[in-house]
């Protein structure tokens, strides 16, 4: 799983031709997107009312897909096709891979918080920043550090959190 904490951070870094050009969207949102093959083994970004644990603001990654409350609230913080789309796809590339990779994930990811949890997202995060980065985007790290000690159930601190995104930050 993973916060929508960007929105902010997106909205002011992004070109305003940009968000006009995507007010039209956001109007009608599908339902469902097909991802391209380069976030295989992920298929589609699909809209569902009905998964429990699914909260506003998260999007979370089953099998194949990656599902959303709201994709009008997904697309309007991350444009279809923009960095922190693919930044954000890449990190629920990695969850799909763990996923498939083992057969008890969601048992360890509910039961081992502070162990498997954090581990597998340290996984999704490493990817989503080391993209971002190469694009030449910097995160707020504060809302970033806030979100990881706040929505996933206390794996980490603060702290911990923001210790461990500086050193991603500035690893090579
Ligand atoms: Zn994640």
């Amino acid at each position: 799983m993973r916060t929508l904490a960007l929105v902010a951070v997106a909205s002011l870094l992004l070109p305003g031709c940009r968000l006009w050009g995507r007010a039209e969207d956001r109007l009608d949102p599908p339902k469902e997107i097909r991802l391209g093959s380069d976030f295989a083994p992920l298929v589609r970004v699909r809209e569902e009312k009905n998964l429990p644990g699914l909260r506003r603001g998260m999007v979370a990654t089953v099998g194949t897909e990656v599902l959303t409350l709201d994709m009008r609230a997904l697309l309007a913080a991350y444009p279809e096709g923009s960095t922190p789309w693919r930044a954000l796809m890449h990190h629920e590339q990695e969850h799909a891979r763990g996923q498939a990779a083992q057969p008890l994930f969601f048992y360890w990811y509910a039961t081992q918080p502070h162990g498997f949890r954090w581990a597998e997202e340290k996984r999704g995060w490493r990817v989503e920043l080391r993209y971002l980065r190469e694009h030449g985007w910097r995160p707020d790290f504060d809302s970033w550090a806030k979100s990881l000690a706040n929505d996933y159930g206390g794996m980490a601190t603060y702290l911990e959190a923001m210790d461990w995104l500086r050193q991603e930050w500035s690893a090579p």
